[in-house]
């Protein structure tokens, strides 16, 4: 066994961004390719910074973050916050009383952490379905949450989210989209409308996913329950500060749904590439991925008795993807207990960077050396955990 706690995944996480610290500075920025599709960025301009400071900023920044904000999500008022995360906790918070129930309809499951773990926190109730069929609110639900598109990018049918929030409302129930990815992607690529023009109370985002902000949480809403949600973000500590607003704005300016389009065609001919080296590539909206389940079969012939976890083959990969082909994808870089999919964003700034051809090369060889080294347990332990040079 290769990794077997949170702490072996946290000297993984260290020995890749250890890594990379080290490309960047060799080679410079535009040697590393970021296909994660979570890269953000941080496009403020030089006169923005003389204004990053408490009051200042706020002021300067507020009114092109109502402007901004409404124009990308809708609704009546637009509020920052440091996480996604941040923003489901604070509404949670504000929403729902402790022994009241959250309800959450996703897609697929697994639902994102955030959800559970804040209504937990406020100790409310807590019930998921991904099936419409099973939804049903309570005496005691107070908030329900639609998840537009989860982690893995499953994307929630128009019909469903209609259905839910027309049964929600018929109860007076508010409800919460978490829009982190879909409110682009559901928007974007499927012509979705936008959640609070579907009837949502309340909807968040994430500005560093399919687009180029900060990693931030940017919530819209009704006037009167983003007050109320304002009021315990300021009082824990979770509202977004004047550098992090800056950057939210100028990501919301730059914004271009362009590169999404152009993903969406692209990703369809790097399958196709892809299909003849690996059968268990599948595609997401915007690029390719494998689970960690398919490349462990891949890898291990079915007669052998070999104990590797989907979790290390997974990593495994990634981390030969960073370190030979200079590929960054979460399983390498992702906190403890990440998603152990290996998705190669096509909608990623880094990605106009590479070709088809570059990522299938690379692709092609980093499983012939995951097929090898494998056999190695010494081999692995050293591409997890020990610091190299760049190539
Ligand atoms: C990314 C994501 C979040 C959380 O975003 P953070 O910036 O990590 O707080 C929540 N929900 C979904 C569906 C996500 O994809």
């Amino acid at each position: 066994m290769f990794i077997n706690s949170s702490l072996d995944e946290v000297k993984r996480r260290e020995n890749a961004l250890k890594f990379i610290a080290s490309l960047v500075k060799e080679k410079g920025r535009s040697s590393l390719h970021d296909l994660s599709g979570l890269a953000g960025g941080f496009p403020v301009e030089e006169s923005d910074l003389e204004l990053l400071e408490t009051y200042a900023g706020p002021a300067y920044f507020y009114q092109s973050l109502q402007k901004e904000g409404i124009f990308h999500l809708g609704g009546e008022k637009v509020l920052a916050f440091n996480r996604t995360s941040a923003a489901i906790l604070a509404t949670i918070m504000a929403l729902v009383k402790p022994g009241e129930e959250v309800i959450h309809y996703l897609p697929q499951l697994p639902s994102h952490p955030s959800i559970p773990r804040s209504a937990k926190l406020q100790g409310a109730i807590y019930s998921e379905y991904d099936n419409l069929k099973d939804f049903k609110l309570g005496d005691k639900t107070a908030l329900v949450v639609i998840t537009g598109s989860t982690m893995d990018h499953q994307i929630i049918p128009r019909d469903d989210f209609e259905k839910i929030i027309q049964i929600s409302h018929k109860q007076g129930i508010n409800v919460l989209v978490d829009d982190a990815s879909g409110a682009r992607l559901r928007t974007v690529v499927y012509n979705q409308p936008r959640a609070m023009d579907m009837g949502a109370d309340l909807v968040v985002t994430s500005t560093d996913k399919l687009m180029d902000g900060p990693r931030a949480g940017l919530m819209a809403g009704k006037i009167q329950l983003i007050d109320q949600i304002a009021d315990k973000a300021h009082q824990f500590g979770l509202e977004a500060q004047p550098p992090v607003v800056a950057g939210i704005v100028r990501a919301l300016q730059t914004f271009n749904p362009q590169r999404i389009l152009d993903s969406i065609k692209r990703k369809d001919s790097l399958h196709h590439q892809l299909k003849d080296l690996m059968n268990s590539f599948e595609k997401t909206p915007t690029g390719v991925m494998i689970s960690a389940d398919d490349l462990l079969k891949e890898v291990t012939a079915p007669e052998t008795d070999l104990f590797v976890s989907e979790r290390e083959v997974a990593t495994l990969m990634a981390m030969i993807l960073l370190k030979d082909h200079h590929i960054v994808t979460i399983p390498a870089v992702g906190m403890p207990g990440v998603s152990t999919t290996i998705r190669l964003d096509l909608a990623s700034r880094d990605a106009e960077n590479v070709d088809n051809t570059q990522i299938c090369h690379a692709i092609k060889d980093s499983l012939q050396k995951l097929k090898k080294i494998i056999l190695d347990g010494e081999k692995c332990l050293k591409l997890l955990y020990e610091p190299e040079d760049c190539i």
